[in-house]
């Protein structure tokens, strides 16, 4: 669930007011709809143990994706990108909560049912490329092996692999050894390798992290391209900040949680509209995201703003719950309900 993002700071003295409606843009925040959609996360956990430490990296992450969708992920360094990704793509096993892609149940797939998915579900493109594919063998070599590794390979194979650097844009260097290659062009190869196997999914951890500017945004157009022809969902990991005009939605983790999401809109523009012209604009609705708990993270800018720090007053009017700041000496008290915990403690009640 999302509620719009708003804030009437300047009108109303310090508060931030949640709709519940979003004007116009109901339909478009139907991702979170259901169960049945292609990617549901509910609660995802994952905690590593190293020595005597123990990193949570993820902490009760809630996502729904629509079979489709191409979807960016942005976050700082640390917040937990990497590890969803590993858990979407297999690689790794969430400490709880629940995850299924297609309505597989991922934390109980056995292990054989684990190695099929990964081969046939899902195609990883990592930052790396050294990760995706082997240098001595050429780019068409590379996304032929996949294909190979499954056990099947014949002429349908040989032209699917040849579409596929097509799509890239690499026909005229497929006989090229990989080393012979650009970073950029390697990358394509390996979204490419990353399709081999049609998987309905495509995940892509920073593709565009050691390409520059120009090379990132005709990547993006691939996967645009990629979901538009074969029905792909594209889920791409990103620092780039400009991704949102590239994709349809952008979830941004924080702390190991999904904390907003910016849904791209093609409005037209009436302004224009006068002299005879129709222009389409674009625009971008951001939301907070709700946890099944009813747990939301407010943007530390509006926390700042408003010199929120650990209490708020919370006020249901209409169809809005208004946040209000409360003074500071106000907020150091104890609440009544921690006077009442407090003096029960003590038997005072
Ligand atoms: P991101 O991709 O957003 O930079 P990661 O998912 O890689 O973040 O990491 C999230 C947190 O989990 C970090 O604190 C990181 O140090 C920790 N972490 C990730 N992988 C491991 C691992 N294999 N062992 C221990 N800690 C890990
Ligand atoms: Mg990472």
């Amino acid at each position: 669930m999302a509620f719009g993002r708003s804030s009437r700071a300047d009108r109303e003295g310090a508060s931030l007011v949640l709709q519940t409606k979003a004007p116009e843009t109901n339909e478009q925040s139907t991702p979170f709809a259901s169960e049945e959609s292609f990617i549901f996360c509910e609660n995802l956990v994952k905690i590593y143990k190293v020595a005597d430490l123990e990193v949570v990296a993820l902490q009760g992450l809630d996502l729904l994706i629509q079979r489709g969708e191409l979807m960016g992920i942005i976050g700082n360094s640390g917040s937990g990108k990497s590890t969803l990704l590993n858990i979407l793509g297999g690689l790794d096993r969430p400490s709880a909560g629940r995850v299924t892609v297609g309505g597989r149940d991922l934390l109980k797939l056995s292990e054989r049912n684990l190695v099929k998915y990964k081969r046939e579900i899902v195609g990883f493109v990592w930052q790396q490329t050294a990760r995706n594919m082997l240098p001595y063998l050429t780019a068409i070599e590379n996304v032929e092996l996949p294909m190979v590794l499954a056990g099947r390979f014949g002429k349908k194979e040989r032209e699917w692999a040849r579409e596929l650097l097509d799509v890239v844009g690499l026909t005229p260097r497929m006989k090229h050894k990989l080393s012979e290659l650009s970073g950029g062009e390697q990358q394509r190869v390996a979204i490419a390798i990353g399709l081999a196997n049609h998987p309905p999914l495509l995940l892509a951890d920073e593709p565009t992290g050691s390409v520059d500017t120009r090379t990132a945004a005709t990547i993006f157009d691939m996967f645009r391209h990629i979901r538009d022809t074969y029905g792909t969902t594209v889920i791409v990991v990103t620092h780039d900040p400009k991704v949102m005009s590239k994709v349809d939605r952008v979830v941004a983790i924080r702390d190991g949680k999904t904390s907003t999401e910016t849904i791209r809109r093609v409005a037209i523009n009436m302004s224009d509209f006068s002299a005879g012209n129709i222009v389409l604009g674009e625009t971008h609705d951001e939301f907070v995201v709700l946890d099944g708990a009813g747990r939301l993270q407010i943007p530390r800018d509006y926390l700042d703003k408003l010199s929120i720090k650990k209490k708020v007053r919370l006020d249901l009017e209409d169809d809005q719950i208004i946040i209000r700041a409360i003074p500071s000496d106000e907020a150091d008290q104890p609440s009544a309900e921690e006077k009442e915990a407090s003096r029960k403690r003590w038997g005072l009640l």
